[in-house]
């Protein structure tokens, strides 16, 4: 690890933050709804066999999404970690600046993008 910082003007790092403390609260809450759904699904659960189907499906629906969003969570938190100790911005692989185009479709984006094609590709 090197110690290059990104030095971001403090309008773009507030910018940066609001955003994304704003996706970690979105976040928490449908991870939070996604569990209590899938409680509730249990608890309705009839002896029914087209319920249960159904019932089964809403599951493993809710548990894939909860899934996606926690994985969303944990790369939210990392991003604002990253605010924090000044390496926002930075790819994680390549240490180089992250596009901004980039940073404003995915403010989590850990990779700039041609690592991150690399990444999709297997190549990382
Ligand atoms: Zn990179």
């Amino acid at each position: 690890m090197g110690a290059k910082r990104l030095d971001m003007d403090k309008k773009r790092v507030e910018y940066y933050k609001k955003r994304l403390t704003t996706a970690q609260d979105e976040l928490m809450r449908l991870v939070t709804k996604s569990e209590r759904d899938g409680r509730e699904a249990d608890e309705e659960a009839t002896q029914d066999v087209a319920d249960k189907a159904a019932n089964s499906y809403t599951k493993e629906f809710l548990f894939h999404q909860s899934d996606e969003n926690r994985r969303l969570l944990q790369l939210v938190g990392e991003a604002l970690g990253r605010l924090k100790n000044g390496t926002y911005g930075l790819c994680v692989s390549c240490r180089e600046e992250v596009q901004v185009k980039r940073l404003e479709a995915v403010p989590w984006a850990r990779h700039c993008i041609e690592c991150q094609e690399k990444q999709d590709q297997g190549l990382l």
